[in-house]
């Protein structure tokens, strides 16, 4: 099996060109069979730019005469279907009064397709049918029937033969599936838990990549850049930044990091609201949280913990008392009721944070073995 990148994901073989090439001899074979004998000469409308390899790989067994037009929408956004679709570059030629023959490289939800076949009504088509390469039955929830299908596939996010991930990707003669095997952690707890110096151990013994938004923040006020500028003040009161903000450097992370069997988030999420903006981040590519490890300690080791790191790290926001009794604050009314969110889903993992270094790392890893 052959495994590939596009972007920031991984993908591993699907369907091979050689199966993909039987197919369709067998619905070029169908196509014919159908109008061989008829006066109609069949429009194939191409839909660009996903169907362009089938449709050429689908033409030349025809031998029959037929007419290709090309129409191009826009239906997917990254790795979600949108539900919008708009006739973007128009028709090629007309279809008034011609049979035509959608030619689709995939239907899903069957959104897409039925917006397709109404265009080709309104441009006064006399018949139309409808062919793709590939169909997944399990989400098609229309009436429109599917005259000619390639190949059923289960509800997967696929690239290849003229599929794209966010445009990339369409090149490839085989079909990929995307590769679940990724990991995505949470390294959950109160400021002062043991976040960071258990984090280092972690990501080595699993090839994880540490995302600290703290640390993130840190170097952009080291640069200082304008976001660093902004964040600086917060930080120095303890508040938090904006949500969307750590969300663009998780998100940026997540796209850009290469050769990593998954991610440890540390520091993020820590309000509801970016919880949920990562279940979607993630569920764009059908991918989720695999579990929130949590390290407790109880508030007065807070305070402890973290007066103990300013002397040795002289982070500004851990030595003054204001801040530290704020940050405490913040932790437990906006990221405490991300417990009950992890435990909802089934993915909470507490650890207890007291005890040596060594004590925490074990009781860390016979969790993370779990997965
Ligand atoms: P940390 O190093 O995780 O203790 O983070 C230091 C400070 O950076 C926090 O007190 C916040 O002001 C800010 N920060 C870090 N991560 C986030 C986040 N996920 N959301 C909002 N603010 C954050």
């Amino acid at each position: 099996m052959d495994r590939i990148k596009v972007h920031d994901k991984t993908f591993k073989t699907l369907i091979t060109y050689d199966s993909l090439m039987e197919a369709i001899d067998r619905v070029a074979g169908r196509i014919e069979a159908d109008f061989k004998d008829s006066k109609e000469v069949p429009v194939l409308l191409c839909i660009l730019n996903g169907s362009i390899m089938f449709t050429a790989e689908l033409m030349k067994r025809l031998d029959i005469p037929v007419e290709l037009i090309s129409m191009k929408l826009s239906s997917y956004s990254g790795m979600k279907s949108t539900g919008k679709v708009r006739e973007v570059m128009g028709l090629t030629g007309s279809l008034e009064g011609k049979t035509v023959i959608v030619i689709e490289d995939i239907i899903d939800s069957g959104r897409t397709i039925e917006d397709i076949a109404r265009i080709v009504k309104e441009k006064g088509a006399k018949e139309t049918r409808i062919c793709t390469m590939l169909f997944k039955p399990a989400c098609y929830t229309k009436d429109i029937p599917i005259d000619y299908v390639g190949m059923e596939i289960e509800d997967d996010f696929i690239v290849g033969f003229g599929l794209d991930y966010d445009e990339l990707g369409r090149n490839r003669k085989d079909i990929y599936v995307l590769d679940k095997a990724m990991k995505y952690f949470i390294l959950f707890g109160p400021p002062g838990a043991g976040k960071g110096t258990q984090a280092t151990a972690m990501v080595e013994n699993y090839n994880l990549c540490h995302i600290s938004t703290g640390e993130l923040l840190r170097g952009e006020i080291a640069k200082g850049t304008e976001l660093g500028l902004k964040a600086k003040a917060l930080i120095d009161a303890g508040e938090l930044v904006p949500d969307e903000v750590v969300e663009g450097m998780i998100e940026n992370k997540f796209k850009t990091v290469t050769g990593v069997s998954g991610f440890l988030l540390d520091g993020f999420p820590r309000t509801i609201a970016q919880a949920q903006a990562l279940d979607a981040m993630l569920a764009k590519s059908q991918e989720e949280v695999t579990a929130c490890v949590s390290l407790m300690i109880p508030d007065e080791m807070i305070k402890e913990r973290i007066k103990h790191r300013a002397s040795v790290e002289g982070r500004a926001d851990d030595a003054n008392d204001e801040t530290i009794n704020n940050r405490i604050r913040t932790y437990h009314s906006k990221t405490e009721p991300l417990v009950e969110y992890y435990k909802n889903a089934g993915k909470y993992e507490e650890i207890d944070g007291i005890g040596t270094i060594d004590e925490v790392r074990g009781r860390i890893a016979d969790v993370m073995d779990k997965f």
